[in-house]
């Protein structure tokens, strides 16, 4: 789950160093003071050679990541963004921060975006496609890049989720112009709070580069004072002791990764034999992260149910069943109401084939570090309940 379980004497000397040299806490500038110390520029540069991306902007979200880059790919008041159902209340935020409207799809049993409601959503005024990899697992790339290629409309994966995971061998994040990422606390990768966006195409970098700061283009050429600029930016930015801890979480992420899935993949064999749940589908199973196991049952009652007798037996659950209003869009009146073209519409009634899925579903948080025996115990309560639902 969380890379707050791995956080250990690594990321207290790592802060410490940056005290040590120098103490310079911001990312850029001080250059006589920092004993050439850089901590925010080091971790964007290792977390672009890890994924393969040509470049990586650090922030201080991954809700900053998403606003950020929406703006750099031109976003303006009125375009429309197409998400999914199913995601952190956060995506929908980041598009209405820019003005946009946000359109927003079914999910399918991947419980990531349905391409076909993909398809019928698109309209001229379309200007984005944000499918989100919830749950460590990958959307339907391969479908939604060809719908996206089909219309000419860039693709930003919401990677928040799935940092590690693949689609067919390519890193999530990596398929589209863009991808965005969130170090958040209860992420694969945390700094506490932070955000990455990663692309392959320069302007797109410099316009991100510039936006998360105040739109300076950091000109070689000309002291930061005298900094050229052709956009207006916002802040955005990150500081050293988040770059500090990112480095040495990021270097911890293929362990994480591995130990995780061959935890899921423990408990998951323990369930197969259980008629009344079928397993979540998937995109690309090999590329998922392990981070969660996500089974349906018949319908949302006795999932329901099978979820009431879990708790009781001290099982605890990843977003399904337990965090629902902060995931699925259908919850959202706090928002809706005030977006134009849903003011008169409930959102309870607008995606119903995902919230029936979302009901029907239970998810169990893999832990990275899961022994022997809290791995059987878990099993075990699981065969038992689910044997009768
Ligand atoms: C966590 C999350 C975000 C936002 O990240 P923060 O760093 O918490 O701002 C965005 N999208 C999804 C799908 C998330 O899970």
């Amino acid at each position: 789950m969380p890379g707050f379980e791995l956080i250990d004497d690594q990321e207290r000397r790592a802060v410490d160093e940056v005290f040590a040299r120098g103490g310079i806490l911001f990312r850029m500038g001080f250059d006589d003071l920092r004993a050439k110390v850089f901590k925010v520029r080091e971790f964007e540069l290792a977390f672009a050679r890890k994924f393969g991306a040509g470049y990586a902007q650090a922030v201080t979200s991954g809700t900053a990541a998403l606003k950020v880059a929406l703006t750099a790919i031109g976003i303006k008041p009125g375009d429309e963004v197409v998400t999914q159902s199913f995601t952190f209340v956060a995506t929908v935020e980041a598009i209405l921060e820019c003005g946009a409207i946000p359109v927003v799809t079914e999910i399918d049993r991947t419980l990531n975006m349905d391409p076909d409601d993909l398809a019928r959503k698109i309209t001229p005024r379309t200007r984005v496609i944000v499918p989100v990899h919830m749950l460590g697992a990958a959307a339907r790339m391969d479908k939604i890049l060809r719908i996206a290629g089909d219309r000419g409309v860039p693709v930003v994966e919401d990677t928040a989720q799935a940092c590690g995971g693949q689609f067919r061998g390519k890193p999530l994040g990596t398929l589209g112009v863009a991808g965005t990422f969130s170090f958040d606390f209860g992420k694969a990768m945390t700094t506490g709070e932070g955000g990455m966006v990663v692309t392959d195409q320069e302007a797109l970098f410099l316009r991100t580069r510039a936006y998360s700061d105040h739109g300076h283009e950091s000109n070689p050429n000309f002291p930061r004072g005298e900094d050229t600029r052709s956009m207006p930016g916002f802040n955005y930015r990150m500081m050293e002791l988040q770059g500090a801890v990112g480095l040495v979480q990021l270097r911890k992420l293929d362990e994480a990764l591995k130990r995780q899935q061959e935890n899921k993949a423990r408990i998951k064999d323990a369930l197969r034999g259980i008629r009344t749940i079928s397993f979540r589908e998937f995109a690309d199973e090999a590329g998922e992260t392990g981070d969660t196991l996500v089974f349906f049952l018949e319908n949302p009652e006795v999932a329901s149910r099978a979820a009431k007798r879990l708790f009781e037996r001290g099982i605890r659950f990843k977003i399904l069943p337990e965090a629902m209003k902060w995931h699925f869009a259908g919850t959202w009146d706090h928002i809706f109401s005030a977006v134009k073209g849903y003011r008169r519409k409930d959102p309870g009634k607008l995606w119903r084939r995902s919230e029936d899925l979302l009901r029907s579903a239970i998810a169990i948080p893999i832990f990275i570090k899961m022994d022997e025996e809290k791995i059987n115990r878990t099993a075990e309560h699981l065969v038992r309940v689910l044997r009768e639902p």
